[in-house]
């Protein structure tokens, strides 16, 4: 099958190529011919060498992804072949202690596509049933693009704020870097639950397009000062919430925005995972800090329900062929976009 793959450990190394085909579904799994992959941050990491990693080269990439039952193993009654899915990257073992409890992104197994197993960038991708989902039918009709581009952000920012952050309408929300997929997925996971959101970025171009979906306040980092802007627009008070996943360069002034009884929300640091804290101030302001990666079936099977309504529509900022994969990497490097950058494979 052809597919994107990773040679070596370093972007340098990411290549379109033949590779023996995804092995065939056993019980409870199907393989999907692969119609649309999407890119996301975690693709950059894994191609610049994760800590701990113990890729085997030549390695299949790519989390998100959506396509065609091609064939399906024992067991398997939930889809049909040629039915038309996207799939849940996270995959659990569903067996272990923390999977009994319902809680599947916190499995001591748990594994993503393209990151501990072959991922989507390629013709064929074998996964267990219990992580696709059909698509739904809207108007107008869902693009693979889009339903590639789905998944993964919008099942962690879902976590974020709604199961770990418990947003409640009539709240304000501070979301960093509205460029990032899991970043625009929080803005309109909080403006579907009625809350106020305050958006950050350093270009003009995607504040406005922020402003354009939904966004209530933008702020450009790189010209104003957030934390001042923020107290200013809150009456000193600050947000009842903030959105991290840039880390480093921004954890000092996502904790300046925070109000008393405040709840920071993390996914990832993009820009450095060292940070410091004052305990008093967390004592104090009674704050809390939270940890969240990807979300569970119940979670997934949410988000799912809501896009059947039409609503967390992904946007898509640029779609590429399976043979430029590499400059959908770039992009996505350089953050250039604002939504998700797909892959479309033929
Ligand atoms: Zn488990």
């Amino acid at each position: 099958m052809r597919a994107c793959v990773l040679t070596a450990t370093g972007p340098d190394h990411l290549e379109i190529t033949d590779v023996p085909d995804a092995r065939v579904p056993q019980g409870g799994e199907v393989r999907l011919a692969i119609r649309a992959a999407a890119l996301n941050h975690l693709d950059l990491f894994v191609a610049a060498g994760m800590p701990g990693s113990a890729l085997q080269f030549p390695h299949v990439m790519g989390a998100d992804g959506a396509g065609v039952v091609e064939s399906v193993g024992p067991g398997v009654t939930a889809v049909r072949v040629g039915d038309r899915v996207f799939l849940n990257p996270g995959i659990s073992d569903y067996s272990c202690e923390f999977c009994r409890a319902g809680e599947h992104s916190l499995c001591v197994a748990y594994k993503l596509l393209g990151e501990h197993l072959p991922g989507t960038m390629a013709e064929l991708v074998t996964v267990p049933v219990a992580n696709v989902a059909l698509m739904p039918r809207l108007s107008p009709e869902l693009s693979w693009g889009e339903a590639a581009a789905f998944s993964l952000v919008t099942l962690t920012a879902w976590r974020m704020l709604v199961t770990r952050a418990q947003l409640k309408a009539g709240e304000t929300v501070l979301v960093w870097g509205i460029g990032g997929g899991v970043s625009l997925a929080a803005m309109r996971i909080a403006k579907l639950r009625g809350a106020k959101v305050i958006v950050t970025s350093s270009s003009d171009a995607k504040l406005q397009q922020a402003r354009r979906l939904g966004a209530d306040v933008t702020l450009n980092y790189q010209t104003q000062k957030v934390p001042q802007e923020v107290r200013a627009l809150t009456d000193k008070r600050g947000v009842d919430v903030v959105v991290e996943n840039a880390g480093e360069a921004t954890w000092d002034d996502s904790l300046r925005c925070l109000a008393r009884g405040g709840r920071l929300v993390t996914c990832g640091a993009t820009t450095g995972p060292r940070v410091t804290l004052d305990l008093r101030r967390l004592f104090w302001h009674h704050w809390s800090l939270l940890g969240s990666t990807m979300g569970n079936a119940a979670e997934y099977a949410e988000i799912v329900r809501l896009l059947g309504q039409g609503q967390l529509r992904p946007i898509v900022d640029r779609v590429y062929p399976l043979a430029e994969a590499r400059a959908a990497y770039e992009r996505l490097a350089k953050g250039e976009q604002l939504g998700k950058v797909v892959v479309e494979v033929p």
